[in-house]
């Protein structure tokens, strides 16, 4: 018999940015290896988490994703979890069951992938890592994917977070230092492996598991990473959270160019409620500059780092393929920011009327 440590993971109800809650639960089993579906329900006292009042705070945890634990031994597993009401239905906290119900309702049917660009910026206390205690570091120009120790604020925690997610089982794509220094980023998604599925929602998962990976080894180091759209304000870079996206028509080359243009057609006609769901303070970051198109502008083109959405130049260039979503901020919900996508490109909802 094994005894497993399971560490539950959920997502809380703080406001106006969800964050990342765990506990750990042992398990008895006689099994090599554990599913989601051996896992048995929790609870947890919803009124310290922003979820429940105290006179009624029982919520229940029902694991969904389940992971090798990287950091604890090999019989040791991450559960990522939905929170239920006691009834079984989902909490409104919930957004994962939202995206599921999308996935179902007609976007399964298009074969949607997807793969998100976490960019994060790390912190010594209140300033960025590498950052002197007063004043600012050198202006942005040799951070970028650099290399040496002046310009290079990190790399042992990012190193070890890389691991830590290929031993756990999640979908890392890839990493790199970003333009502000202390500012890193790594994608999860679609990396051409055909035994995986990059469906939104599992993409999603393993993206919720890497962020918790992260600040989890985040205590080793005594650094903490923070996803804020625009952690120092002035001339620097934000945080995003580019979401690339491709539906099988997109993918295919007979239907790829007129597909990925039907996309961009649908996302401009909803402009205004992507914007609403890409995260809090998302204007500080969406100015124009650094990267980005204004908030209130909607912009696509090919190559453009300017733009909200991109066709990447190597996509352009085969005539088929995905496109990318440059407008969520660091701090967005996947699991918002996927059905948004699925909602607008697969089940093509019509653009909500303004109201007078
Ligand atoms: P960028 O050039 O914008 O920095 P990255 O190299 O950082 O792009 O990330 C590329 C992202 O595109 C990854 O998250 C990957 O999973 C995703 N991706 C690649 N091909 C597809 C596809 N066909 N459908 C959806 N996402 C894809
Ligand atoms: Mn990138
Ligand atoms: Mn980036
Ligand atoms: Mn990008």
């Amino acid at each position: 018999m094994n005894l497993s440590q399971v560490t539950y993971i959920w997502i809380d109800g703080t406001s106006p940015t969800q964050t990342l809650r765990s506990k750990v639960k042992i398990v008895a089993n006689n099994k090599k290896e554990l599913t989601a579906a051996d896992l048995p329900q929790w609870s947890f006292d919803g009124s310290s988490t922003y979820q429940a009042t105290g006179h009624d705070s029982d919520l229940i945890l029902q694991p969904v994703c389940l992971v090798r634990d990287p950091i604890l031994d090999e019989n040791n597993y991450l559960a990522l979890c939905e929170v239920l009401n006691p009834d079984g239905t989902p909490h409104e906290s919930n957004k994962r069951a939202h995206l599921v119900k999308v996935m179902e309702q007609g976007g399964k049917a298009q074969d949607p992938w997807i793969g998100f660009e976490q960019e994060y910026t790390l912190f010594n206390g209140t300033q960025p890592l590498g950052w002197p205690d007063r004043g600012y570091p050198a202006p942005q120009g040799p951070f970028y994917c650099g290399v040496g120790a002046d310009e290079v604020f990190g790399r042992e925690l990012v190193e070890q977070h890389a691991q830590a997610c290929l031993d756990a089982g999640i979908m890392l794509y890839g990493l790199n230092a970003e333009v502000m220094p202390g500012q890193w980023e790594f994608q999860i998604g679609y990396r051409g492996v055909d035994s995986e599925s990059a469906d939104p929602v599992t993409v999603s998962d393993h993206l919720w598991l890497a962020r918790w990976l992260l600040y989890r080894l985040g205590e080793e180091f005594g650094i903490s990473a923070k996803l804020h759209p625009k952690p120092v304000k002035g001339d620097w870079n934000g945080a995003g959270k580019h979401t690339n996206f491709s539906t099988r028509a997109m993918r295919d080359p007979k239907t790829g160019m007129q597909a990925i243009d039907a996309a961009i057609k649908a996302l401009e006609l909803r402009h205004k409620e992507h914007i609403a769901v890409y995260g809090h303070e998302l204007e500080l970051r969406l100015t124009g500059k650094h990267e980005t198109a204004h908030m209130n502008q909607f912009i696509a083109g090919v190559g453009n780092r300017g733009a909200s959405v991109r066709i990447p130049r190597p996509v352009a260039n085969q005539g088929y393929g995905y496109l990318e979503d440059r407008r969520p901020g660091a701090n967005a919900n996947p699991y918002e920011v996927a059905a948004m996508l699925v909602e607008t490109i697969c089940n093509n909802q019509p653009a909500k009327k303004e109201v007078a």
